[in-house]
């Protein structure tokens, strides 16, 4: 009597989604503040970093 392997396990795609904060490239822009810090002041300078959404991977985990 063979054993039957039923599989359930749905066809699952791949992460194709992209994380909304960084389009999916794994970083933001941020723009640049200067002066103390009560009273900061926004520069037109943007600086790129890690994008904490997906931490760089540019697909975000649940
Ligand atoms: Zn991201």
């Amino acid at each position: 009597m063979a054993t039957r392997k039923t599989t359930t396990t749905a066809a699952r795609k791949p992460a194709a989604r992209k994380c909304p904060d960084c389009k999916g490239t794994g970083e933001t822009t941020e723009t640049v503040r200067v002066g103390s810090a009560r009273k900061p002041r926004e520069t037109a300078d943007r600086q790129n970093a890690l994008c904490l959404t997906c931490f760089g991977t540019g697909t975000p985990s649940d």
